[in-house]
């Protein structure tokens, strides 16, 4: 699994999404690194997260792909819902 010091060499933040309540946002990656450390890989850092919204803890993590506009790149979120 892609541990959190990937994203801080790329320079991306974190982009998590309740799969309960739809509530999503970014996240900055250094809080995360200096609380679960450099090794800790991505796809659990959606078990240590607690909506602020609705208290669920499932969430969906992915790497904030819109940090860097590359054409063609994947996407965290369709246009029309940002
Ligand atoms: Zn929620």
């Amino acid at each position: 699994m892609v541990p959190l010091s990937w994203l801080v060499e790329e320079g991306r933040s974190l982009f998590v999404w309740c799969i309960r309540c739809d509530h999503h946002g970014t996240m900055a990656v250094a809080p995360l690194v200096k609380k679960l450390g450099d090794d800790f890989p991505i796809p659990r850092v959606a078990g240590r997260l607690v909506c602020s919204r609705c208290g669920a803890r499932e969430f969906t993590v992915n790497p904030n792909w819109n940090d860097v506009d590359i054409p063609g790149a994947p996407r965290s979120l369709p246009a029309a819902q940002r």
